[in-house]
């Protein structure tokens, strides 16, 4: 699934200017892609889709433990604590919430054709490079659910062991 092949979107500053893809960089835990503006010359970074909802499933996970750990300790909670938890959304939606914004503001353009971008140069030194464009292959909704399907094949797996382990090692 990995992805090299970018559309070109379209700038806030006429109707006929395009952002074109002009490079892929690979930061700690995903990929954005910059664009730039063939009429205005802005430079605008876009974090894919995948990467998002991936990012907010995990987030939200983080944040559940959080919040269980905080809110769930001996005696009542006190202000802290909600301010710990609310303290992690606010983080969470800091990041997410302008990465999506600017999917809705730089709109792809479907019917120009999509340009072709080069490897990242540091890709063979991220470690996470291969895992990272595979989500990126992902759309928001998959992004999404992603994290979901893979811890529920890693307790899948886990049941499994302990249930062959059971049965036939007893
Ligand atoms: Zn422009």
């Amino acid at each position: 699934m990995d992805k090299t092949v970018y559309e070109a979107r379209k700038c806030t500053c006429s109707e006929q200017a395009q952002l074109l893809p002009i490079e892929r960089k690979l930061e700690r835990y995903n990929s954005v892609i910059c664009y730039e503006c063939d009429s205005c010359a802005k430079k605008v970074e876009i974090t894919p889709l995948g990467s998002i909802g991936v990012l907010i499933t995990v987030g939200t996970f983080a944040i559940g433990i959080i919040a269980y750990l905080q809110l769930s300790g001996v005696g009542q909670p006190d202000f802290i604590d909600y301010m710990i938890v609310l303290f992690c959304i606010i983080c969470i939606a800091g990041v997410t919430v302008p990465q999506l914004l600017k999917h809705n503001r730089y709109p792809l353009m479907p019917s120009k054709d999509a340009i072709e971008l080069p490897p990242e140069e540091n890709s063979s030194r991220h470690i996470l490079a291969k895992p990272i464009s595979f989500i990126e292959g992902f759309g928001f909704l998959l992004g999404l659910i992603a994290p979901i399907i893979f811890i529920a094949c890693f307790l899948g797996l886990a049941a499994l062991i302990g249930y062959i382990n059971f049965t036939y090692f007893q």
